[in-house]
């Protein structure tokens, strides 16, 4: 599977689901989470013929600038500190292997948490990615390859995802909803799931 070929697809899912995921923003947000992520998403589909010869570091630290300056939006700014972050681990390494891959993981969460403030189980973002991290890492620790830990990921992220239905958002615009973003899932949490099924569909 060629790396850029991954990256495709995640532009594709979430152009595939931009309506979806707006609609979920309109719940318990403004409604403009599919329209917001599919902007930058677009650019960064667009820019993946130009980025055949950089290293995985400067990939994601072209992507981040892009979502940067075309995602309007807490989640642009969210996305584009996680891969700064993601893409600072990638450059000390020259072969990406599991490991290195739950490193880099791992520093994008810490670079969403630190922009954000936000802890798991505030009905966030987070709260699809923490759980599917830590499932990548289980599998991968007990010696199961990059896809293995990739559909575990997937599955983990997609339970993490509908537990934020029954979650009160204390974090982003949900959090003025108060008790009436209950019952909703939240629609960063729905982003970041697409993207680790789609990175788990292009491994498998
Ligand atoms: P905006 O709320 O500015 O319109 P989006 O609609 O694009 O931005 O993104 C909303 C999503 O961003 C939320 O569903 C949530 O997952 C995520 N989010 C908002 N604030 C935070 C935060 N402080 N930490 C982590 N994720 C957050
Ligand atoms: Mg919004
Ligand atoms: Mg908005």
């Amino acid at each position: 599977m060629e790396r850029l070929e991954i990256i495709k697809s995640i532009c594709q899912v979430i152009n595939d689901n931009k309506d979806y995921l707006t609609e979920l923003d309109r719940e318990i947000g403004d409604g403009d989470h599919g329209v917001n992520l599919a902007r930058g998403f677009e650019k960064i589909a667009a820019e993946l013929p130009n980025m055949t010869n950089l290293s995985a570091a400067e990939v994601l630290s072209k992507m981040a600038m892009l979502l940067m300056s075309n995602v309007g939006g807490a989640s642009g700014a969210l996305y584009a500190s996680a891969l700064i972050k993601g893409s600072a681990v990638l450059k000390t390494h020259t072969t990406l292997d599991a490991q290195v891959i739950a490193d880099t993981w791992q520093q994008m969460i810490d670079g969403i948490q630190l922009r954000g403030k936000a802890v798991l189980g505030e009905k966030t973002m987070l709260d699809s990615q923490i759980p599917a991290y830590q499932a990548f890492l289980a599998e991968i620790s007990q010696a199961g390859s990059l896809s293995q830990g990739f559909a575990a990921a997937e599955q983990s992220a997609l339970n993490g995802l509908n537990a934020t239905r029954d979650i009160i958002a204390t974090k982003g615009r949900a959090s003025y909803l108060g008790e009436r973003s209950l019952g909703h899932l939240d629609p960063g949490a729905a982003s970041s799931y697409l993207m680790i099924k789609a990175i788990s569909e292009a491994l498998a």
